[in-house]
């Protein structure tokens, strides 16, 4: 992967999981001069269940080109639990892919750079003066551009530098591990899915190549105790609880930043908190909102006004991005909390503040589209 010397830059993407190389493999492509930059070194490894399902393997594909996934398991059956009961098992369905994050991520910045884009690697942004439009990273190195595209995931450095501000009550929390197929004694060819779990969220044993990717989530808020949920998970799943450490993150819960960005910086992927929140999916959402924010600029480039990257990139996102995101949210309320408890749950002054958020999101975007 390359790296370059010369610091002036039409845009620099920060951070290169796939939002980033999205972003970056658009912009490569139409002739801008571009920096992916990402604190880690590649391949890295990224928490996550690493389920592509067909929206996200048809994105990807119209975004990066047929380059060969990584895919590890290919499921073309699924099971539903509550807790350690099988409520019902699906044979014959669309396949459903799972990837590594690791190999995925590394393959996707490998187009990117394949493109034109310049991947430094190690990079960490500690500081962006916005004025003058100059990246400094945590080495001391500064590289200066037009724009900014913060792809840094769900703790986004840049959008609390760019002053952006994110409802932290929508969070979810999701913890994860990779238990080696050895260790399992039951034979999962299925996609496991396992409700009741944990409140707001689920639980899913995902099957890859050489392990199983186990794990919990739900909406922050609402558990309390994630790793008793994990435990809980764990024991209905296998049997008991896995020696491996497990590993948690956030993950945006369908609160997305209605204005991702400010001025020439553009937020994309988790960084705008783009998750669909009723399966947790967003590897699709971050690909096409880099995309997005690619043309934008080109745009905003080829008109000489840079300001005008935020506002041109907003009406294709809520079509395709936040109207799915604010239908998802909006049907989670119903199939999220557990029978007993949605009563409880779903009174107003239980509610997730997303949700009502995403009410007036659906009121505009139906009223804008
Ligand atoms: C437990 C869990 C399970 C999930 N399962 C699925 C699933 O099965 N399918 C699915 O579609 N989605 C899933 N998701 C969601 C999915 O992982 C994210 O939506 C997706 O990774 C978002 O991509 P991104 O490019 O926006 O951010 P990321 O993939 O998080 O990439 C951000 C990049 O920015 C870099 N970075 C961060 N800070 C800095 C900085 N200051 N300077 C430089 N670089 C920086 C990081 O190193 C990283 O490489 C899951 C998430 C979690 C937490």
């Amino acid at each position: 992967m390359t790296a370059t010397h010369d610091s002036r830059f039409d845009a620099v993407v920060v951070g290169a999981g796939p939002a980033g190389a999205s972003a970056a493999c658009a912009l490569a492509s139409n002739g801008l001069r571009v920096a992916l930059l990402d604190r880690a070194k590649f391949p890295r490894d990224k928490l996550c269940g690493g389920l592509l399902s067909q929206r996200s393997l048809r994105i990807i594909g119209d975004v990066f080109g047929s380059c060969p996934l990584p895919i590890e398991f290919r499921a073309t059956s699924a099971a539903v639990f509550v807790r350690d009961a099988l409520a019902v098992r699906v044979h014959d369905t669309t396949p459903l892919h799972f990837t590594s994050r690791r190999q995925l991520d590394a393959c996707l910045a490998a187009v990117a750079v394949a493109r034109g884009a310049h991947l430094l690697e190690c990079s960490t942004v500690a500081s962006i003066d916005f004025t003058c439009g100059r990246v400094v990273l945590s080495d001391g190195r500064s590289l200066s551009t037009s724009f900014v595209i913060g792809a840094d995931g769900a703790a986004s450095r840049v959008r609390k530098l760019a002053g952006v501000s994110i409802d932290r009550r929508g969070f979810a929390i999701g913890l994860e591990v990779e238990v080696p197929r050895d260790e399992v004694r039951r034979d999962i060819q299925d996609a496991e899915v396992y409700f009741d779990v944990a409140e707001w969220g689920y639980g899913w044993v995902f099957p890859k190549r050489d392990t199983f990717t186990v794990g919990v989530g739900g909406l922050a808020t609402e558990n309390a105790d994630m790793q008793a949920s994990f435990r809980e998970l764990a024991r209905a799943a296998l049997g008991a609880v896995p020696a491996q450490r497990v590993c948690g993150s956030p993950i945006p819960f369908g609160n997305f930043v209605t204005r991702p960005g400010h001025g020439s910086t553009l937020l994309v992927g988790d960084a705008a908190g783009l998750v669909e929140p009723l399966t947790g999916e967003g590897i699709a959402f971050a690909v096409l909102s880099g995309h997005y924010a690619a043309q934008a600029i080109i745009e905003a480039t080829r008109v000489s006004a840079p300001s005008r990257a935020l506002d041109s990139r907003s009406i294709g996102m809520r079509r395709r991005v936040s109207g799915c995101i604010v239908v998802s949210r909006s049907s989670s309320a119903f199939i999220s909390p557990s029978p007993l408890k949605r009563p409880v749950l779903m009174s107003p002054s239980r509610m997730p503040s997303s949700l009502s958020f995403s009410r007036a999101c659906s009121r505009s975007a139906s009223s804008s589209a």
